[in-house]
Order: C-alpha cells, then structure tokens, then sequence
C-alpha cells in the first residue's frame, strides 16, 4: 500500500507538536508527512510581550524548524498557504500545489478589529516575530523622534486598546522598560504616559478571581499605568484614539490587542466558522470534511459544559499529542480517542518578577507566580527540544544590545 500523504499546515503550538509526535511514533513506509509554514522557524507567542516591549531579544522567542523536525520523517516547505481546496484534497501555496489525504490545519489566529475604522491602518498588533520587532522598534523612534520635537509630547503617549492576557503581558512589559528608554534619551519618567483602555470594567479577562484581577491592576498602577475602563476604543487614526466617552487621545503609539479570530483562509475554503474559528468533532476533525483535523486558535472545542474553551497555547499543544494519535489510529484502522482537555491553569505576566493566575483552582501571585510561568515556558522548550533548547533560550540566551 502507498503510504498516506499527511500534510500539516502552520508550525505553531498545535502544528509543530502534531509534527513532533508523528515523526517520534511513525512506522516506516506509513506516510509521508509535509510540514508548511511561511517562516524556516517556530516562535513562541507566549514570550511575544517581551520583545514587543524590548525588554527581551526577539531571538529568545523562535527556533529554527529544522532544530525541532527529522528531516528524515518530515518534509519542511517554507511557503504561505493561499487557499485551501478541501473538495479536491489540494492546498495551493505560493510557489507549488500540494495534494493529501489527510490535512491538519493549525495556521492560527488573525488580529480581530472588529470592524473599528482606523485600527488596520494606525495601530500595531502583537501577534509575529516581525510585528514585534518593528513595535521595539517604533517605541525607540517615538523617543528619538520627541527629542527632535519636544513640543510634541504625544510621541511619549501608549495607548493599549484591550486590556486582556495580551494588552496586560504587553504593558507591565512596556512599563519596566520606559525607564530604561528615559535614561537612553534623556527623557523626563514624568512626561510618558502609557493609557490600557479596556471595554469592560475591570483588566484582565473575565474568570480570573477578583483579588487576583484587583491585585495584577494595582501593580500595574504602581508601575504608572493608567486605566480607562468600561471605554471603547471606536476608531483610531494616524495621530491618536477617538473613544466611547467622546475623548480623543493624542498618541504616538497604539497598539491594538482587542482580541483575535482564525485564520481566514478556512472561511475562504468553505468551512463552516465563527469568528474564523471551525467547531470540531470529539476527534479534532472538521464536521464537514473528516479528512481534516483542526487545531489550535483554527478550531472551536467545546466544554462539557457547551461552552467554547478559550484559544490559548495550553489546548493547542493538548490538540497536536491527539491528533497525531488519531492520525495514526486513522491508519491503522484503531478506535480513535477523543479529545479532552486537561486544564491545568493559566499565569499571566505582569512584567519582571510579577505575575498572577491559577494552578487549577489555586490562586498564584507576585515572584512565586512569575517563577511559574518561566517553569511553562521551560517546559515547553523541553517538550519540543529537549534540555538544549531550554540551555539555548533560557539560560544562554540572546541579550539585547540596549
Ligand atoms: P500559532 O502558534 O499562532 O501558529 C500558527 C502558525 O501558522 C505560525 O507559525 C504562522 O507563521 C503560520 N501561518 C499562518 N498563516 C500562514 C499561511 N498562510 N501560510 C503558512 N503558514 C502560516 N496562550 C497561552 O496558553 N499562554 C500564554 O502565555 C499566551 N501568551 C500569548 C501572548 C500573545 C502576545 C499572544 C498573541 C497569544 C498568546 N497566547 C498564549 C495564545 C497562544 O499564543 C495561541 O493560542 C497559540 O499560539 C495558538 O497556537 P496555534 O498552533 O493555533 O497557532
Ligand atoms: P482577549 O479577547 O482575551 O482580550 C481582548 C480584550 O480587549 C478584552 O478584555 C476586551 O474587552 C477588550 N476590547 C475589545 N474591544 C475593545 C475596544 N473596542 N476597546 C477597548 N477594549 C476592547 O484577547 P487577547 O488578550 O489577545 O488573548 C487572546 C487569547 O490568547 C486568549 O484566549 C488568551 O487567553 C490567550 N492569551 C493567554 C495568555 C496567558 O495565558 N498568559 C497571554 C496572552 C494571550
């Protein structure tokens, strides 16, 4: 028999560790496996907030697909997906057309605007390598830039529209590292203003206990963050934020972490979604084609409780050790085994030596908190690269220039 083709698209959480498992429990002569991702090199998302904010080199956050894939096993194609042909068991990237008989499809999220006019065009997002160099990047010059125009001391204004895991991570980063900026450009602490403007009433995604949500906004605060909550940001433009309550905030900085959605390129194929987000069945497969498995931010898995889980890194990894296995078992002709997520709890940074979250339903906080969500971060190296990863990224790691 020839072996199945499997074809894997997205190296991201759910994508690399589908990719991982398989090439560790294949047979030979079973399939062949290609791997698809538009960089040669994986980034962890969850370490995006540092070098975003220049607080970390952006180095620590990505590793070279061929340091985690046995090129032996697994074909790695550095393209971008264009569309997907579910009908016709074809993807169609840049350069080439690929064919399967199985696909898994982890290509992540997209930044969600909501439709907010201005927001595509003046704000930054914190979602990629290069999205994140170029928001260290822009901080810099905004300094630079007020030194040259000291009349302008918008340059020195951050506005973070939405103040979940991503806007907070982002600003108690961006918070330790203003003074250090200051010191650089000879700039007066008391002239920067970083503004979180958040829809609802507190930072901090809903589900996280009070004291908790009470405790990560009064570090910030001490940090010199501002809060404008219960405020929507309703349209941005080149030179500041229009907001709910009427005022307009002059900024040389917005950056938009409101939320996200999947991938577009599965509404483009067909299939059917919510917020670019395909619900699956107990397999991790799509409903409509049972030849695609869906994992990550792409796919909706619901709670026994009919309630859509949120997208986070800790189900993706979860969803790619399970779909390997069924994509074995789908060849072998074994039962598959459905997908139950094990939740082991969420932390939050909240910049240098701070954090806050869960351990299932104990509260963590402070250093002990921070010191918890380095252990995820290693942990997560070790399961994709073993010790020399976490040697590589966390012990020796990169050190920024300034
Ligand atoms: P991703 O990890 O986003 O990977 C998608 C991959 O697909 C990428 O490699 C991308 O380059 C590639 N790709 C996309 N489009 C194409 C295309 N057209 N062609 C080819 N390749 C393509 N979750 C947590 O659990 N803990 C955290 O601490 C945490 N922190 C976060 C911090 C930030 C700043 C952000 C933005 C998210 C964070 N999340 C966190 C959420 C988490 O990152 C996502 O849920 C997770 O990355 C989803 O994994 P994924 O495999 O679906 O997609
Ligand atoms: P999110 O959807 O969780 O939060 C977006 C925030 O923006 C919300 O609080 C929302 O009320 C606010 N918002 C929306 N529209 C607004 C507007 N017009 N004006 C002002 N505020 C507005 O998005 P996220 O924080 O990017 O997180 C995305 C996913 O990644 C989530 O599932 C999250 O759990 C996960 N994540 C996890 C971690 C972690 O575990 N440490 C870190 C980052 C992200």
């Amino acid at each position: 028999m020839k072996p199945a083709k499997v074809v894997i698209l997205g190296a991201g959480y759910g994508g690399v560790v589908t990719a991982i498992r398989l090439q560790k429990l294949i047979r030979s002569g079973e399939m062949t496996i290609t791997l698809v991702n538009k960089h040669d090199y994986h980034y962890m998302t969850t370490h995006l907030h540092m070098p975003a904010a220049g607080t970390d080199h952006h180095e620590n956050a990505r590793v070279a697909i061929r340091d985690l894939i046995d090129e032996r096993k697994i074909q790695f194609v550095k393209s971008t997906v264009q569309q997907i042909l579910p009908t016709d068991k074809k993807v169609v990237l840049t350069d080439d057309t690929l064919s399967y008989d199985y696909l898994v499809v982890g290509l992540g999220s997209e930044t969600e605007t909501f439709g907010i006019p201005g927001l595509r065009e003046h704000a930054m997002s914190i979602h990629s390598i290069n999205s994140v160099r170029f928001i260290r990047q822009h901080t810099q010059y905004m300094f630079a830039k007020y030194k040259m125009n000291p009349q302008h001391k918008e340059y020195l204004t951050f506005v973070v529209g939405g103040a979940g895991f991503t806007g907070t991570e982002f600003v108690g980063e961006l918070a330790d590292r203003i003074p250090v900026l200051c010191r650089t450009y000879d700039v007066d602490p008391a002239l920067v203003q970083i503004i979180n403007v958040e829809a609802s009433p507190t930072a901090l995604p809903p589900g996280l206990p009070n004291d908790l949500v009470e405790y990560g906004m009064e570090v910030m605060r001490r940090k010199g963050v501002q809060y404008k909550l219960s405020t929507a940001i309703q349209a941005c433009e080149a030179d500041g934020v229009r907001l709910s309550d009427g005022q307009f905030i002059r900024a040389g900085t917005i950056i938009w972490s409101g939320g996200v959605r999947g991938n577009a390129l599965l509404q483009q194929a067909g299939f059917d979604v919510q917020r670019g987000r395909v619900k699956v069945d107990d397999y991790l497969r799509s409903w409509q084609y049972p030849d695609v498995f869906i994992t990550g931010d792409c796919s909706i898995v619901m709670s026994p409780e009919g309630t859509p889980y949120p997208a986070n890194a800790q189900i993706a990894v979860q969803q790619g050790y399970n779909t390997a296995r069924n994509l074995l078992y789908t060849l072998r002709g074994k039962p598959l085994r459905p997908f139950a997520y094990d939740y082991k709890g969420t932390v939050a940074s909240l910049g240098r030596g701070e954090a806050v979250g869960t351990l299932k339903v104990k509260k963590v906080k402070g250093k002990f908190a921070a010191l918890i969500k380095k252990m995820i971060d290693a942990r997560y190296l070790f399961l994709i690269g073993g010790i020399p990863l976490i040697w590589k990224k966390m012990i020796f790691k990169q050190k920024m220039s300034n």
